[in-house]
């Protein structure tokens, strides 16, 4: 078979769930962020691995990742919706039992309309000037949104990966100016503010990437791994190419691997001549181009050739390969394509599920 396999340990992300919560005082809700399918691993079975391990509040982005989470988790934990309450979501925000964040006066105006009594919660912009009422806003509708019962106030910070960043203590402190007193269950931290301390995290804090194995959350269990097939295997002589654009030029004689995988499946052409993948522990360098389908690996090395080589695993993870490729571990995970076999492991379900 020539597909890559994609392995997604729950216990792992359970796991890291437990961390995180377990950083925060146990009156502060740890809930879960699984916007973009769970970060690109797979909505489905990570919520329900989450909802095991204790999570009651999952955040999606917009309200059709949120039916799907209601799909597979059935009534009783709440699902917030980032985006809010948009035109055309009324009826799936009703019948799924969604709770939006509202972001902006008209927002909140549809959503008071079309759903009255119907659960929501409202996102502050404190200075990050993406999502949010500002705090002229704010000031206008908090009475009339107060006597409603928002569930949740929550605001978004923008630095929280870098601790010493002034904004973080600027957000903070706008913050408390714009809901201090409100009596309303509120929210600050994602992953960075978690890390950022216990005045960062009020009563509910919503962690996305520390779940799946990423940075900040340093201590994270890993959760995937990427093995890619060898398909075959050739010898080449100095002054031979390998690749588009002849992307590499052997200078001695080498053994060329070519594996089963390629930017149609999230894995970069920044990688080209740049990334490693691996046998076990053995390093063994991406050579020439990466192109749609297949990468090319010297090989010429390793005694014994595997069936596979590793892109994602104990020697390299989803962070490793954002820094080859000048990005973030998000946004390498939410790149991972749909070609791949999807392999969720879990030691109480005996391994394979
Ligand atoms: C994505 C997101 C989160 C989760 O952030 P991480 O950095 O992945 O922990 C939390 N809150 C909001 C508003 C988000 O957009």
């Amino acid at each position: 078979m020539a597909t890559a396999t994609l392995t997604i340990d729950l216990d792992a992300i359970a796991a890291n769930w437990r961390a995180l919560d377990r950083m925060s005082d146990p009156t502060t809700q740890t809930a879960a962020v699984v916007k973009a399918d769970a970060y690109g691993l797979g909505s489905k079975r990570v919520v329900r691995a989450l909802a095991e391990a204790g999570a009651r509040r999952f955040f999606v982005a917009v309200a059709e990742e949120g039916a799907a989470v209601r799909q597979a988790l059935g009534p009783g934990p709440q699902i917030n919706v980032l985006g809010g309450h948009m035109a055309g979501d009324t009826e799936m925000i009703h019948d799924l039992d969604l709770t939006p964040m509202l972001n902006s006066v008209e927002q909140i105006t549809r959503h008071l309309e079309s759903l009255p009594g119907h659960p929501f919660g409202i996102q502050l912009d404190t200075g990050m000037n993406r999502l949010g009422l500002e705090a002229p806003e704010w000031e206008a509708v908090a009475p009339l949104v107060l006597e409603q019962g928002p569930e949740l106030v929550m605001s978004h910070l923008a630095c929280a990966d870098e601790p010493d960043h002034p904004m973080n203590a600027a957000q903070l402190a706008e913050f408390h100016a714009m809901t201090d007193g409100i009596g309303v269950p509120r929210s600050l931290a994602a992953t960075g503010g978690i890390l950022l301390g216990p005045e960062f995290h009020f009563e509910l804090t919503r962690p996305g990437v520390g779940l799946y194995g990423g940075r900040p959350h340093g201590d994270a269990r890993p959760v995937v791994g990427l093995a890619l097939p060898i398909i075959q295997v050739r010898e080449i002589a100095p002054g031979e190419i390998v690749g588009y654009s002849c992307g590499y030029t052997a200078t001695q004689p080498r053994l060329i691997a070519t594996v089963a995988a390629g930017y149609a499946d999230g894995l970069t052409r920044r990688y080209s001549n740049q990334a490693t993948l691996w046998d076990g522990d053995v390093p063994c360098p991406i050579v020439g181009r990466v192109s749609m389908d297949l990468i090319t690996v010297d090989v010429s090395h390793l005694h014994n050739l595997p069936r596979t080589l590793d892109i994602l695993g104990p020697m390299q993870g989803v962070d490793d390969l954002a820094d080859i490729a000048g990005t973030i571990g998000y946004e390498v995970l939410t790149s991972l394509g749909h070609r791949y076999t999807r392999r969720y492991v879990s030691a109480a379900t005996h391994g394979q599920v």
